[in-house]
């Protein structure tokens, strides 16, 4: 009788826990997976409506969210550098934001490195979720950098489902982010990597397997048919911001394109009895016509007005205006860029990409807004010399840091020689530019892989300003 009572109510249990409809069959459990990738700081939106929260409203409305229900909500990566109101903070804010929404396990973004390791330490503490990089290790003792919060993997139980979780940072880390930042780290090859974590996961007896990798899908995709045999249900990508649902053999492969401007989603369908899995599907869905959710709209209010106050703060002293088309002015951009990242080798800014003259007197954040006022980014293009002089000699000549010129050509400020028409050199240049802005067409014509560093192109000059140290006493100095 006590047996036949037990076997009831655990019926009935699994019966109230199989909240998805599965009718009579209590061995049946629906999961689904909600998927975002490269959210950048995006909490606001790159257009009205298409922000965290619209995002999370819209989950709720249309996929039946709940914090409870039968959903992970996974992440590619890249969280936090983007527009100020996340990169002033180095992440705090976003990572409030990904906690309010719910988020359950993500791959560790080579962005995730931009603000050193400190930061990432303290931002994976401040997570309610774990960031998982099973192919990161110190380079001095080879293991997995636990001390900074960083896991190989994690296991979800949702809806009596056990769901492993693998993550993979792109091997490209090291020319993705600021160099000096993982100096100390390698990144391994992700197949090797990834049968290991399997092979330990499996003495868990997981019923599922999953991956969140900061990979792209050309890299993923080869990499899901190379492991097919390890049964992995579901590849999550990111880092070139791709729109993909597909298949890979079994395995779904899943990217949003990024900034919260859309997401992927996953279902699955699986027989506890037998263990087996019944089906899957996928999609790929649009951030829009969501009613914002009011707490994670609440958060973002906060964050935007600690934002405007750090825009009245102030970051030197001049005393003197330097106008929007004053050469040390524009010079001091695109140097402030090259300090950025330094394994460029030039950076090039369209003539006029500064709008507003940098005013005499106190100079707060605002007044840097007003002179690069756009939502641009820097990004970083591999070209020839023989494309660099056609770019620098073209229409209405850009400003270029790295080169100097001397009577009839162009020399490298480094190295001092002649530029080499056949070799191919670094160049930082702004978003607008690689978007064919001013007249710039052939860049993405030269160097259709060019990379977006994610980084406001304001926000180096902010730096060198801040770096300065100008007062009234000891007013700023334009080179
Ligand atoms: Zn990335």
């Amino acid at each position: 009788m006590r047996l036949f009572l037990t076997l009831v109510l655990l019926s009935l249990t699994a019966c109230q826990s199989s909240s998805d409809g599965a009718g009579g069959d209590t061995g049946i459990r629906h999961l689904t997976v909600l998927y975002s990738n490269d959210e950048h700081g995006w909490m606001e939106g790159r257009e009205p409506g298409r922000g965290a929260g619209d995002l999370l409203g819209l989950w709720r409305e249309k996929e039946g969210y709940s914090e409870e229900g039968p959903f992970l909500l996974l992440s590619g990566g890249d969280h936090w550098t983007g527009p100020a109101i996340s990169t002033w903070f180095e992440g705090e804010s976003m990572v409030e934001v990904m906690n309010a929404m719910g988020y359950d396990a993500t791959a560790i973004g080579n962005h995730e490195f931009d603000f050193g390791l400190d930061n990432l330490e303290a931002r994976i503490a401040q997570a309610s979720f774990p960031y998982l990089g099973a192919n990161i290790r110190w380079k001095a003792s080879d293991t997995i950098p636990s001390e900074l919060g960083i896991a190989a993997s994690t296991i979800s139980e949702v809806n009596d489902v056990s769901i492993a979780i693998i993550g993979l940072s792109t091997i490209n880390t090291p020319s993705t982010t600021n160099p000096i930042n993982i100096v100390d780290l390698n990144f391994l090859d992700y197949e090797p990597v990834l049968r290991n974590a399997v092979a330990q996961l499996r003495q868990e007896s997981p019923d599922l397997i999953f991956v969140v990798a900061h990979v792209c899908m050309a890299a993923l995709r080869p990499l899901a048919l190379a492991v097919a045999d390890l049964d992995i249900s579901l590849m999550g990508g990111g880092h070139c911001n791709e729109l993909v649902a597909e298949r890979a053999g079994e395995t779904i492969l899943l990217e949003s394109n990024g900034n919260f401007r859309s997401y992927a989603r996953a279902q699955f369908e699986y027989d506890l009895g037998s263990r087996r899995l019944l089906s899957s599907s996928f999609s790929i869905e649009q951030n829009e016509g969501g009613a914002a959710d009011a707490p994670v709209q609440r958060l973002i209010a906060k964050w935007r007005s600690e934002t405007e106050a750090q825009l009245s703060g102030v970051l030197g002293f001049s005393s003197r205006e330097y106008p929007a088309n004053d050469e040390r002015l524009q010079r001091a951009v695109v140097e402030s860029w090259l300090r950025l990242d330094n394994s460029a080798d030039i950076a090039i800014n369209n003539r006029l990409a500064l709008r507003a003259p940098l005013p005499s007197g106190r100079l707060t954040l605002a007044d840097v807004v007003g002179v690069l006022p756009f939502e641009n980014t820097v990004v970083a293009v591999e070209l020839s010399g023989a494309e660099i002089l056609q770019l620098i000699a073209q229409g209405q000549r850009p400003f270029v840091a790295g080169l100097i010129r001397t009577e009839n050509d162009w020399r490298l400020r480094g190295s001092g020689r002649l530029i080499d028409t056949a070799e191919t050199y670094r160049v930082l240049i702004n978003s607008f530019m690689y978007e064919g802005g001013a007249g710039y067409d052939a860049i993405a014509e030269f160097d259709a892989n060019g990379f977006d560093t994610a980084i406001h192109y304001r926000q180096p000059l902010v730096d060198w300003l801040i770096e300065q140290d100008s007062s009234a006493d000891r007013p700023l100095s334009l080179p």
